[in-house]
């Protein structure tokens, strides 16, 4: 199944280490990143050569989008792909929080493209499905790509943990709702990429994350 393999790697950005994940086929020239979270430039010369096609974003924190402002500049064929809740929360410095967190404004200007739950798209030649899990931030997306059995996840679920629901804007029972269809949908052995900290695996999770007994 070569042809289905990935070269996925993190670049570690922002004062939180958000991960920046460098996603593409192998041998391929071009990538898809998902949650530039900082520092656009340090991003864009960890990128081994590749060009980034899209930007996905799993949600609008101001430590998943930080990124994005200065690599729309450095590539502009570059073009970032969000839900619309998503694109209004990292459109505005006060909801994405980086006034509430940071004193200072970090935002981005409108995504090209709006993305609905459960649409299907091709980016860098790699087929995403967008999955809509609200609560840890509104219009919150994971991206699952099938014929890889990978997840980026953001913000919802991390090895031993979940995404934080004591922000403004967040809803608790809403993310534990989406995280008990999401793990009983997806098969085990799907990888987990979180926006934070090591990647899992769902079967991993299941067993041993205190949130999901
Ligand atoms: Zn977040
Ligand atoms: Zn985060």
């Amino acid at each position: 199944m070569t042809e289905n393999r990935l070269k996925i790697f993190c670049i570690e950005a922002g004062m939180l280490a958000t991960c920046c994940y460098v996603i593409s086929r192998e041998n391929a020239e071009t990538c898809v990143l998902i949650d530039p979270g900082a520092e656009g430039g340090m991003i864009a010369r960890e990128l081994d050569g590749l060009k980034p096609e899209l930007i996905l974003l799993t949600h609008g924190h101001y430590d998943h989008v930080g990124g994005v402002s200065e690599l729309l500049k450095l590539f502009p064929d570059l073009s970032v792909a969000c839900h619309e809740d998503c694109a209004r929360q990292a459109t505005d410095a006060r909801a994405n929080l980086s006034f509430h967190v940071m004193g200072s404004a970090t935002t981005i200007p409108q995504p090209a493209t709006l993305l609905e739950d459960e649409e299907k798209f091709t980016a860098a030649g790699i087929g995403f499905t967008a999955i809509l899990l609200p609560g840890h931030a509104p219009g919150h997306m994971v991206f699952y790509v099938e014929d890889a059995g990978v997840l980026f996840d953001g913000d919802t679920i991390f090895a031993g943990g979940i995404g934080r629901s004591d922000l403004p804007g967040c809803d608790g029972d809403l993310l534990m709702r989406g995280l008990r269809k999401l793990v009983q949908t997806l098969p085990g052995e799907t990888v987990l990429y979180p926006g934070h900290g090591p990647a899992t695996t769902i079967a991993n999770e299941l067993k041993h994350n205190p949130y999901l007994r």
